[in-house]
């Protein structure tokens, strides 16, 4: 008799195993074949063999025949999944401590390396949910990476929790009024419990770009909610204009994720039409966010200035000269140091010109290194940023309306 098959004797005259853990033990032999089918060959080449074990599940010492409920675990997530579109899915299993330490114990005992039983319970049910729903004509496979959703049996508890992922929508949005957040801002008084303060919304704004373009989205997909995350924000008060800026949303839990997506970008923009508008629709994956979140984008500003005593054209032309292409030190500005760590930094002005509307107001249109502090290269920030426009024409400056033009960046790795 081989070594293989003397084991297998020597295992199973030790205590019963059912097929599934006895050919699991073995999983690194043979191929194509499902560890209850090593088992079962293990079995009967033994049993010609003249040693006769037969199987009784129910005394399996690893499972205790738990495989027999793989039927039922399929068919619980088959009706879990009523009502919700996926193409992709994941199972999870917490396994018993009994079942573990059975068996670690049977591995180091016959010095065995088989696959876990986590492994082969998630493959066993799965391949019955995925067969169940083909009868039904629907086509699904496993993802280990990113699932649409995920099953998590617990065997101890004998629950089926289903988790449904997000779907992530890439885009770029333009904002076309001065008094709308990016993202939605809870009351500041109730923290978004409702006060007479918010009229009992939760809200400190009654809009923000994040639901007027999430709320069409949510209605299609029947979402629980929504995550915005832009490639950065623009003050409240400054408009997003020119190409737009670049945002992923995240739907929660959707229900549905075969969208059409240039009628609900005409959706959006039509609810939205004089404050929101968005373009370049299309689904990403959730790594977008990091890159959105890790680039620190070039950005074109249109800034109106305001000088507290008149200026002339050739001081307002000397101090764009100047400061073209001047790296410009910041320290952390004083209207946000109360968030942000004190620290001096420096950024590029790539190109900077303007012209005046009178002697004591301009326009400029900056092109700066993301990260440039556009407030303060006007006003100096009480000599906090270095140069400054209001240092180099001698009397303080201000911005009255800041715009942004342009956010450049590669976020889809796509764009050049
Ligand atoms: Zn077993
Ligand atoms: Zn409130």
């Amino acid at each position: 008799m081989s070594v293989l098959l003397e084991k297998a004797r020597q295992m199973l005259a030790d205590g019963d195993l059912c097929d599934h853990c006895l050919g699991r033990a073995f999983s690194h032999l043979g191929r194509g074949l499902r560890n209850v089918q090593r088992g079962r060959a293990l079995r009967t080449v033994l049993n010609m063999e003249g040693f006769i074990f037969v199987e009784n599940e129910q005394n399996c010492r690893v499972c205790g025949g738990i495989f027999a409920h793989v039927r039922q675990w399929a068919e619980r997530a088959v009706a879990a999944v009523e009502g919700i579109e996926f193409r992709t899915y994941l199972m999870g299993t917490h396994v018993p401590p009994a079942i573990e330490s059975a068996e670690s114990a049977l591995k180091a005992h016959y010095e065995l390396q088989g696959e876990p039983f986590k492994q082969e319970f998630n493959r066993e049910v799965g391949r019955l949910f995925g067969a169940m729903l083909a009868e039904r004509g629907q086509s699904v496979s496993v993802d280990f990476l990113e699932p649409d959703i995920v099953f998590v049996m617990d065997l101890e508890s004998s629950t089926l929790t289903l988790q449904i992922n997000s779907l992530f929508i890439y885009g770029r949005y333009k904002k076309f009024v001065r008094t709308i957040p990016q993202t939605k801002w809870p009351c500041r008084e109730c923290r978004g419990r409702g006060c007479a303060r918010c009229h009992f919304t939760g809200k400190m704004y009654q809009e923000s770009v994040e639901e007027l373009i999430g709320l069409p989205l949510l209605r299609a997909t029947r979402g629980s909610g929504t995550a915005f995350h832009g490639a950065g924000r623009e003050d409240i008060d400054a408009l997003m204009l020119g190409t737009g800026r670049p945002f992923v949303i995240e739907i929660k839990e959707p229900k549905v994720r075969t969208l059409d997506l240039e009628q609900l970008q005409q959706e959006i923009n039509q609810s939205a039409a004089g404050k929101v508008e968005v373009n370049a629709l299309q689904f990403v994956k959730g790594s977008v966010i990091e890159r959105l979140k890790n680039t620190e984008a070039e950005k074109v500003y249109e800034a109106k200035v305001r000088f507290a005593e008149p200026i002339t054209l050739t001081q307002l032309e000397e101090a764009l000269k100047r400061l073209r292409g001047a790296t410009i030190e910041q320290r952390t500005p004083t209207r946000v140091a109360h968030r942000r760590a004190d620290l001096v930094r420096t950024r590029r002005v790539l190109e900077i010109s303007g012209k005046l509307l009178s002697p004591t107001e301009a326009v400029l249109t900056i092109h700066g290194e993301g990260g440039l502090y556009i407030k303060e290269l006007i006003s100096g920030d009480g000599g906090r940023t270095r140069p400054s426009v209001s240092e180099l024409v001698g009397t303080s400056a201000e911005v009255t309306e800041l715009d942004v033009l342009e956010v450049r960046g590669d976020f889809l790795g796509t764009e050049s």
